[in-house]
């Protein structure tokens, strides 16, 4: 906590002034607070007490010079070790948070600029940080100081009446209540009624009420922020492999994107060839991120395209390599549905069985692999159980029996999450999501190794080398490139953190619920938690955790619309009554430990009730 503010100043009269009167004078003198004002022309070492001179840079105005500051500096910071703030209109913006923030540290200084600043030295010598006041100028610095001494003072234990600083406009996002004094009624204005009630909890609700009607009209933009924590402090979102909140700087990128580089990519002009700039550093930003070259990315509208164009498109291109395709039994629809469309139109279509842990049996893979086989397509991780498939040891065997069986591999729920390259897994083709790791929806692409030919799906102006036509989403491409740049920067601090997530569920879970049936083996993508609990159903479970803010997910989102039983866990060897009762719980690095255990709490609870209302309908 602050004990000792020291300010800076050519105007020490000035500061003085204001603090001899009222709380903080107070709390000077009850010796909570040491307040110091310091004349920095008290140390200038040339006869005339100059303290500035002209800029080196020539143009109009003075410039601090740096021998009196950095003595006077030296001088009373001696012994101490004060965090050293200059006051500009160049720093952070001080608000509320920032005097919380800055009321920790013991010694606070503050240095009053004037003139035209301070030489730059000193910033770089001795300033901490630099704190602005708003986006304004002053003829110097001693008002902000003061302004900055005041707010802080005043958070230091004592100073103020116990509690009164903590309902007060800006401690939290909303703006303080309206406030009457006595009387109750003058000149025909009457205070509202429930404040002569005497019902606390009712005025606690009023003060609520209207400290958010008047923080929504005369700060929009903080009643914004605080409906989005109050939101995300009800929300416990576990379904993350369907979709992911877009994060907020993506949203930032490609609001400028819209706003500034609207141009078109293919037009020849400055606007065009900025677009393309921006194309062009994205799709080296996301080849580097698979380890591939930038001409081996082709952006899409979403994974499902990706997923269709390389299996359709690499048969339509490849027409003598052959007509068996294999996909595995538990692949995303977004596959399998392609692949129910090609055994429509002449191509035998083989579904690799999986073992109880959803991974490819490489012995049936090895017999169903003939010189007729054309493509095999794998997905990396499973969406639903979060199984991981040898996709390296797939692609060995298949391009053992012919190198030139194409491999393709669906990677959207392993992007981001785990180490994906193109070259190591040995495939030739793989398909991404950007909504997938809180990019935007709308975006994906589809690697197509350097030599690999491939037909377009959609034809039109030649955009992405003529095969996948269309005008780029330039927005949604550099939202992309800025999460995948993220995500795949931070895989390992963000995979461990999602492991102690997944961790607390599996253990809430099976210590509260004996007959819960975890699905996912524990070497499998800890980004996703399959657990059943049979005889019950999971539409019912996931509706009642709802209730409580908990979401999670039937399945697969994508294929929840189908009433089907999911084919991943029946290719697993689950009984019905397990399918019927899994749910799917999965995860973000952006979850918290304390919503994992919140939310593990609130299903075994839920859980717990529904086997207790179905016994007593036996
Ligand atoms: N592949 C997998 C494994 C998925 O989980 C999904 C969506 O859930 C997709 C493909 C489809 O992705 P998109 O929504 O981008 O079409």
């Amino acid at each position: 906590m602050t004990k000792k503010i020291d300010i800076l100043t050519l105007f020490p009269n000035m500061v003085n002034a204001a603090f001899q009167e009222s709380i903080i004078a107070r709390a000077v003198s009850k010796g909570l607070l040491e307040l110091n004002c310091h004349q920095i022309r008290q140390y200038t070492t040339n006869k005339q007490g100059k303290v500035d001179d002209y800029p080196y840079s020539g143009g109009p105005g003075l410039v601090m010079a740096y021998q009196p500051i950095a003595d006077c500096i030296r001088s009373v910071s001696a012994g101490d070790k004060p965090y050293i703030i200059y006051v500009s209109p160049q720093g952070k913006p001080f608000n509320q948070k920032k005097a919380q923030e800055l009321v920790q540290k013991e010694n606070l200084m503050i240095l009053c600029g004037h003139y035209e600043g301070v030489d730059e030295r000193v910033l770089e010598e001795f300033i901490d940080e630099e704190v602005s006041l708003g986006d304004f100028v002053l003829t110097g610095g001693e008002i902000p100081a003061m302004a900055i001494a005041d707010c802080i003072a005043r958070l230091i234990p004592g100073v103020l009446a116990e509690g009164s600083a903590e309902k007060e406009s800006h401690s939290g996002l909303l703006l303080e209540y309206p406030q009457y004094t006595r009387p109750a009624e003058i000149e025909g204005k009457k205070i509202p009624e429930i404040l002569l009630s005497g019902k606390h909890d009712e005025i606690e609700k009023w003060q609520v009420k209207t400290a958010e009607e008047r923080t929504k009209r005369k700060r929009p933009d903080l009643y914004e922020i605080y409906e989005e924590q109050k939101l995300n402090s009800q929300t416990y979102y576990f379904d993350n492999s369907a979709t992911t909140r877009q994060d907020d700087g993506v949203t930032e990128e490609m609001c400028r994107t819209v706003k500034f580089l609207y141009g078109n990519p293919s037009s020849l002009h400055h606007m065009g060839l900025e677009a393309e700039r921006k194309l062009t550093s994205a799709r080296k930003i996301i080849a580097e991120t698979i380890g591939a070259s930038e001409k081996e990315i082709y952006f899409t509208a979403c994974a499902t395209e990706s997923n269709n164009w390389a299996l359709r498109g690499y048969l339509e291109a490849n027409p003598r390599a052959g007509k068996k395709v294999l996909i595995s039994s538990t692949e995303h629809p977004s596959v399998s549905e392609t692949a129910a469309f090609l055994s429509k139109n002449g191509y035998q279509v083989e579904l690799l069985t999986v073992d109880n842990k959803g991974i490819v049996d490489m012995d049936k893979l090895r017999s169903a692999l003939t010189p007729d086989t054309a493509i095999v397509s794998v997905m990396h991780v499973n969406s639903e159980t979060g199984t991981i498939q040898p996709i390296k040891e797939i692609s060995s065997i298949a391009k053992a029996v012919n190198p030139n069986i194409a491999v393709h591999s669906d990677c959207v729920q392993s992007y981001g999450k785990l180490p994906v390259s193109a070259k190591l897994m040995g495939v030739d083709m793989l398909s991404v999501s950007a909504h997938k790791i809180h990019g935007p929806r709308g975006v994906g692409f589809l690697y197509v190794k350097d030599g690999i030919r491939i037909a377009p799906l959609l034809c039109g102006g030649g955009q992405e080398k003529a095969l996948r036509s269309g005008t780029e989403n330039l927005p949604g491409i550099a939202g992309f490139a800025k999460i995948a740049k993220e995500a795949c920067g931070k895989l390992e601090e963000h995979n461990k953190h999602v492991k102690e997530l997944n961790k607390i569920f599996r253990e809430i879970i099976t210590e509260e619920i004996r007959s819960s049936n975890i699905i996912s083996n524990e070497e499998g993508c800890p980004y996703v938690l399959s657990v059943s609990f049979p005889g019950l159903r999971a539409e019912v479970i996931q509706h009642s955790v709802e209730q409580k803010g908990v979401y999670v997910s039937v399945g697969s989102a994508c294929s929840s619309h189908k009433k089907d039983r999911s084919p991943t866990l029946t290719a697993m060897g689950y009984n019905n009554n397990i399918i019927d009762g899994a749910i799917r719980i999965s995860f973000t690095y952006q979850n918290t430990k304390e919503q994992a255990d919140y939310a593990a709490r609130v299903i075994c609870a839920e859980v717990k009730k529904l086997y207790g209302r179905r016994k007593g309908r036996k």
